[in-house]
Parts: structure tokens; sequence; C-alpha cells
């Protein structure tokens, strides 16, 4: 049997980091047994639908790697893809027309007072109405009628309320509920749409989905799901429902963390192929305990029996460790084109941006950090003389203002300003000094950047700043030092 899995998404904003996940466990689960992997876009809740969250969905996928074989615009033979389209061939009415036939689920002519008047209970914090069944107990003719007036109705699932429902899912196991707990959900609703809970079920037996991966938010309704398809006889999916992703503080990942989105990671400089590594580590481990994979190493070594059911934390941190180790295997030219528009931002024109970016390319976890290592090639810093002070290179002020006074000459004199030639003439200094080199780079270093650290070393930085502002830095430390 074809392994064939969907990634099934509402299109109703960005791409929540969690929906990444169901997507490239999805992806990952079809390609790593040479299967298919599908997009069907699930519109039939018209609320809430979000203008443009299609796209979203495309250019993430695209972004990310994750194509798929089949979907809205690759038809495979099992369209249309969308289910606002599917609706229209009228394929949910049949389906649930064939229940409403076995006895397994009925038309509800209920009106709103009435529904509004029905006993309410509390499920997980939501306050849940249960249907009486009231319009199970309508006559053939009663209904017949009805639908002949044109009265509104809904189709609901008809479940029994005595005995119980076993469930299976790869991570959960055999979940049984008691069916007095399962309402008669809607299947299909007055505006003649098939909620998510039934088209769900149709499409994927339909489309020849194999496994399904999504949230564990489904979970409780997946019992009812069963029951669905024991009604029409069809075999049951591999489900795979996944743990909650929370925050650092073990709530769920929500917009107020700042980064619950994938254009949120974007924006904030993460690079396409780190997120999508940490992602498939939210919740997925490999039998070793290695962490950076490429999208063709996670296809060879992805099994989803090793996901795990602990919730999984999203440790930005950690995603920032990893982005840093993605830069640092980055090809330099790559690297210079992500980074120069940062390095433009903070430095403007008349730098060598492309040594700069040299610098900093081991130095950083994401390319905002750039800002922060860089600013002080375009202005010196305010800095105190307590930083001429180290223990390890024996300097102190003293010493430094000693060094510095020095060497001013020396530097004024030179004309070659290229690190090599730099590196010689301070060599040269140290030789007749003869002190070690930290006793002379230190002062140097601090007073041509004005920080405790740089992403390079004294010569390097005065040849990115030229001569001219080179000696005036070392005038300024000197002036300092002296005060
Ligand atoms: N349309 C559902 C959502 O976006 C998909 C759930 C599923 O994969 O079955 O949450």
């Amino acid at each position: 049997m074809k392994i064939r899995t969907r990634y099934a998404p509402s299109p109703t904003g960005k791409m929540h980091v969690g929906n990444l996940r169901s997507a490239l466990y999805e992806f990952l689960i079809a390609k790593h047994a040479g299967g298919d992997f599908m997009l069907r876009i699930e519109d039939t809740d018209q609320e809430r639908f979000v203008e443009g969250a299609t796209e979203i969905i495309y250019r993430t996928m695209e972004k990310t790697g994750l194509i798929h074989d089949e979907g809205p615009d690759k038809d495979g033979g099992f369209g249309p893809y969308v289910q606002s389209e599917r609706m229209k061939t009228g394929i949910y009415m049949k389906y649930a027309k064939e229940l409403v036939e076995k006895g397994e689920a009925y038309y509800c002519f209920c009106d709103k007072e009435r529904l509004a008047s029905l006993k309410t209970e509390i499920v997980e914090g939501k306050e849940i109405m249960i249907y009486d069944k009231h319009c199970l107990h309508l006559s053939k003719e009663e209904v017949e009628k009805n639908l002949a007036e044109g009265k509104p109705f809904v189709i609901r699932q008809n479940n029994p309320t005595e005995g119980t429902t076993t469930f299976h899912d790869e991570l959960y196991g055999d979940i049984t509920v008691n069916n007095s707990e399962l309402d008669d959900m809607i299947l299909i609703k007055s505006d003649g749409y098939p909620t998510y809970n039934f088209a769900n079920v149709v499409d994927d037996h339909t489309m020849n989905i194999t496994h399904v991966v999504r949230g564990n938010e489904y979970l409780s309704s997946s019992p009812k799901y069963v029951r669905l398809y024991d009604a029409f006889g069809w075999e049951v999916p591999v489900y795979v429902h996944l743990p909650l992703i929370t925050d650092e503080n073990h709530k769920k990942l929500s917009k107020r963390s700042g980064h619950s989105s994938f254009e949120d990671l974007i924006e904030q400089g993460f690079l396409t192929e780190a997120i999508v590594n940490y992602i498939a580590l939210l919740g997925w481990s490999p039998e070793d305990n290695r962490e950076i994979f490429t999208l063709e190493e996670l296809i060879a070594d992805f099994d989803y029996k090793r996901i795990s059911k602990s919730p999984a934390v999203f440790d930005i941190v950690k995603l920032r460790w990893m982005n840093g180790e993605y830069l640092k295997a980055m090809d330099l030219d790559k690297f210079y084109e992500m980074a120069e528009p940062y390095l433009k931002e903070t430095l403007g024109e008349g730098f060598d941006l492309k040594k700069i970016a040299a610098m900093v390319k081991t130095r950083i976890e994401v390319f905002p950090d750039i800002a922060a290592q860089v600013d002080f090639f375009k202005e010196l810093p305010e800095y105190d003389i307590e930083m001429y002070t180290h223990k390890k290179m024996k300097t102190d002020a003293a010493s430094s203002l000693e060094v510095l006074t020095e060497i001013l000459p020396v530097l004024e004199a030179q004309e070659d300003y290229s690190n090599d030639a730099l590196y010689q003439t301070l060599l040269t200094y140290v030789e007749k000094k003869g002190c070690k080199n930290g006793y002379v780079m230190w002062p140097i270093r601090t007073a041509v950047s004005g920080k405790q650290m740089t992403p390079a070393g004294a010569t390097e930085i005065m040849e990115i700043l030229g001569k001219e502002e080179s000696l005036k830095r070392i005038r300024k430390g000197i002036e300092k030092l002296n005060a």
C-alpha cells in the first residue's frame, strides 16, 4: 500500500510553528516511505477564513522545501483539493445522506431558540451544548415535509448513548471513551457546508490518506471520527496526535511569545533551514543525539515511531544556537549576500563590508546580531579607561598610555594600512620592547574599537578603519588616558 499523507491547513492566518511541524512530519512520513504528500485546503469555516492566508501557506511550503506531490495546483487524480470546491461536487452531502439512510445520522430542524434552551456542559473549559436527540425521533414523513417546505436544517451524527468507543493513536495508544460523552456533532451545517470534522473524514478516506498527523487538540474529537469510519465501513488511517508546543513557561506557544509563527522567525532573522531543522526536533529525536539535519537527512532518518508525547518546549535560545551553526557552515559568498543588508543598515557606505562579513560570520547567531558586533566601526563608542586594564595581558592605564604614545608616531609614518603590514609593524615594536604581544595589541585594539569584545584583532580593525580614523582613535585614547 502506498503511503499517502496530507497537510490540511485552514487558511486562518500566519503559519503557526505547530502547523509547520504537522506539515513537516506529514511530509517526512511520506517521503521516508517513498509515498505521496498532499496539500488540501480546509476552508469550510467561512467565518475563520482570512484573506491572503492561502498564499502564506503556499509560500511557506515552497520556502521550506515541503513540496507537495498533489494539491490545488497539482492534480493527482484526487481533486478538487480545496474543500469549498469539493463541496460544490456534492460529495459531503452524498455521504451525509448515506449515513442518514443507515440510521447513523439524522436531519435536525431545531431553531436557535430551542437550541439555546438546551442543557450545556463545561468540557475542557468550554461551554458545550449537548443536543438532546429531539429530531432523531421525527418520523420519515415529518422529515420529508420539513425538507419539502424548505425548513433550514443541519445533519447530525447519531452517536449511541451507551457502551464505549475505542480509538487508537500511535503515540497515545488506545483511548476508550464512554459513548454518553459523544455529542451528536453536526456533519452538515445549515449553510450546506460540511463541518471540519465531517469533511476531514470524508476527504481523508476518499483521497486514500494512510497517515494523519495533527495537533493533539483534535484528540478528543477522534472517537467521533472513528464512529464515522465504522459507520461507513471504512478503514481508519494511522493517527499521530502531536504533543502541544509550549513556550519557556510551559504555556501553549502563542502570539504573545513573539515567535509563534514561521513569519515571526523569518522576520527575526532566522534561516529557513535552521527553523525547519529545529521544528523537526520539537517532539521527534533520532536514535543518536544528532541535532543538525538537512531536509534530505531528515527524510532518510525520520521514523514517526520515535515521536515523543511529552510536551515540546520551544526554546528560542536553542534555535539561536542552531541558527549560528548554520551560519558558520554557510559558504562565505552566500553569507555575505544575506548579511549585506544588515551591514549596510548599521554601517552605510564606505566600508569593506565583505571583509567585515567574514569577521562576524562565526560570531553571530542571527543576522540582527550583526549591528552590535560592528557598530563601533561607524563610530567610536564612549568607553571607560578601565577597559585598558587586563590582568592576563599585564596591561593597565599607565602601560597602555606608554604603548599608545610610543606607537603613535610609528603609525603616523606608516603608509601601508593593510592588516599584514600593520601586524608586522606591531610585531617589530613588540620585539624591540621585549614584551608579550597582548601587552601591545590589547591597548591598541581597545583604542581603535572602544570595546571589550570585537570580531577581529587590532590590525584587522585598523585596516577597515583606514589610517586617518585609526590615528584619530589612538590619539583619543591617549587623551583619555592622560586626563
Ligand atoms: N484544518 C485543520 C487545521 O488547520 C487540520 C487538522 C487536521 O490535520 O486534520 O487545524
